[in-house]
């Protein structure tokens, strides 16, 4: 059945569904596409173009798109990545702000009459020094990017030289109580799956759950080969060889599959985008620094939002754009076909 995109739910507040009845429940907010890291598989040493500041969307005017989304479609989480979020100042600031967000009682959600989830990526350098005025300020769950536990290949893949600060970033938010705390792992051939079954490890030691992530072609430099890709199929049983895993059911709308270990000591995800697309069960929008709202991380399109925000435009319009793009979300990504084009913005301008 095609559904339009203002299905309601039963107790009628319009959900913003897409032509393929798929209801939007998450915002992903790239708060800058600046960084104190190069990752590799992201972006290159030098010669990158930031954006002008001016065209950076303040803290006032993500707020009020934050609100229409949780006002209007029971959005009931949001993910504030980049670029590195933590290099934006007063980060704490805008979590607050967006931590006070409440979902509509009314809202087809199960957090509905709650505040919503507010959720961080983040590369882990500075997080000792701020964890824990994010988690007062509202932060509940935090990603932290670790590819390797070894310091030269870390400056490899990174370009700094900040594996410890990144380990004692996650104790630290650990120790704060931000939960849950996990671990996000590129795993790139030739590089880093030597370590798939030491990061697995470290996960367990820590007691955080770490989430191997398939290599996306989204890289700024176009390097991305599918020869680099280690799958989901292999990820897993290298870890089953040496810690014996059981899947999870199903993920819904999360993009991680997810596995625990036999021996009771927690669990491990893998996000499986390249070879297992989970396009069927997306419920993401996004939001790009400078204010252009996108339907998928691979989007050829996007929707300029800063520009009503800054020309007078009501929630209304603001709602109706966000509306017409959804109503044009395609069915899923073509990695690995001959259709697949590249978005023409990379991971961190986009904000992964
Ligand atoms: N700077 C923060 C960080 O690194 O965690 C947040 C932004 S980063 C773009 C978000 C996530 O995307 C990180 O976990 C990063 O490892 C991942 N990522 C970046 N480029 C990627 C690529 N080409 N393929 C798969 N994941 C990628
Ligand atoms: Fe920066 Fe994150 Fe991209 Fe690494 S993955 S360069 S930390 S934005």
């Amino acid at each position: 059945m095609l559904r339009s995109a203002e299905q309601s739910n039963p107790a009628g507040r319009p959900n913003l569904v897409d032509s393929f009845g798929r209801t939007v429940r998450d915002l992903r907010i790239s708060v800058t596409d600046r960084c104190n890291f190069r990752c590799t598989y992201c972006m290159p040493e030098e010669g990158m173009t930031w954006l002008p500041r001016t065209v950076v969307l303040s803290y006032e005017e993500l707020h009020r798109v934050a609100r229409i989304c949780v006002e209007r479609f029971g959005v009931d989480g949001i993910r504030l990545t980049g670029g590195e979020p933590t290099v934006r100042a007063h980060l704490p600031v805008l979590i607050e702000k967006l931590a006070s967000l409440t979902v509509p009682v009314d809202a087809d959600s199960p957090r509905a009459g709650r505040p919503i989830d507010v959720a961080l990526t983040t590369n882990g350098a500075t997080l000792a020094l701020v964890a824990d005025d994010l988690r007062r300020a509202g932060l509940s769950r935090i990603n932290v990017s670790l590819d390797t536990l070894q310091h030269a290949k870390f400056r490899h893949i990174t370009k700094r030289d900040e594996l410890d600060s990144v380990l004692e970033g996650i104790d630290v938010a650990v120790a704060v109580g931000l939960h849950p705390v996990k671990v996000n792992v590129v795993v790139q051939r030739g590089v880093n799956d030597d370590e798939i079954v030491a990061l697995a490890a470290f996960g367990r030691d820590k007691g955080v759950e770490v989430r191997f992530i398939e290599f996306m072609p989204l890289d700024a430099q176009g390097h991305w080969l599918s020869d680099a890709v280690v799958g989901q199929d292999e990820i897993v049983a290298v870890i089953n060889n040496v810690f014996p895993l059981e899947q999870l059911p199903a993920r819904g709308a999360a993009p991680a599959d997810r596995w625990r270990y036999l021996d009771g000591v927690g669990t491990v995800g893998v996000i499986p985008t390249v070879t297992k697309p989970f396009c069927s069960d997306c419920d993401r929008v996004r939001l790009t620094a400078d204010g252009q709202f996108r339907t998928c991380l691979f989007a050829t399109d996007e929707f300029d939002v800063r520009h009503l925000l800054r020309n007078g435009a009501s929630d209304d319009d603001v709602e109706a754009l966000m509306r017409r793009a959804v109503g044009e979300k395609w069915a899923g990504h073509r990695i690995g076909q001959v259709s697949f084009v590249r978005p023409r913005r990379s991971m961190s301008q986009i904000g992964g």
